[in-house]
């Protein structure tokens, strides 16, 4: 079976007339802006969309692009392996007015006309997808690069404090 190759470029507004697929595999390496987030560049997405007009007329670009990515762990500063599994659901418009239009279930993808990079409409649905401050779920994987929680030192401050009012006040009497 051959690896089906994903367009460097198209034209939407033909590609949803045609009823056209993008389907293939996207080197995290060639995203500029998604490669500035994360720790690690090697790695591939995958992409499986399908383009076509639904019975309101939307044209729309639906599909899934996956991959996993290495971030930076903002409460340890180690590396966070994250699989993203995006669901993509653009509705096509030419304008930001038409874009208020559409349907709920999408998000607008405007183009006013012409091409537009598979690259850049991949690269923006990840970035969307990248959690704001990555961290690790489990805060012992933090702890197992070396992270210290504040919360126990937090915690065990007051105790140590008033332990130390108790000492002094039993040494003045
Ligand atoms: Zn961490």
């Amino acid at each position: 079976m051959q690896t089906p190759s994903l367009p460097s470029r198209i034209d939407p507004w033909r590609l949803t007339a045609e009823g056209g697929r993008l389907e293939g595999a996207l080197a995290l390496a060639a995203l500029p802006r998604l490669v500035a987030e994360l720790n690690r560049t090697d790695g591939m997405a995958s992409v499986a969309l399908v383009a076509s007009v639904d019975r309101q007329g939307v044209r729309f670009i639906k599909g899934a692009v996956r991959t996993e990515v290495e971030l930076v762990c903002q409460r340890c500063l180690g590396p966070l392996r994250l699989a993203l599994d995006v669901t993509v659901s653009l509705g096509l418009v030419r304008s930001e007015a038409e874009a208020d239009r559409l349907p709920e279930e999408y998000e607008p993808l405007v183009v006013p006309e012409g091409i537009i990079h598979v690259a850049d409409l991949v690269e923006d649905e990840l970035l969307l997808a990248l959690p704001r401050i990555p961290r690790h779920d489990d805060v012992r994987d933090c702890e197992a690069n070396g992270y210290r929680a504040p919360d126990r030192v937090e915690q065990n401050q007051p105790f140590a404090t008033l332990a130390s009012l108790l000492r002094d006040s039993q040494r003045s009497h």
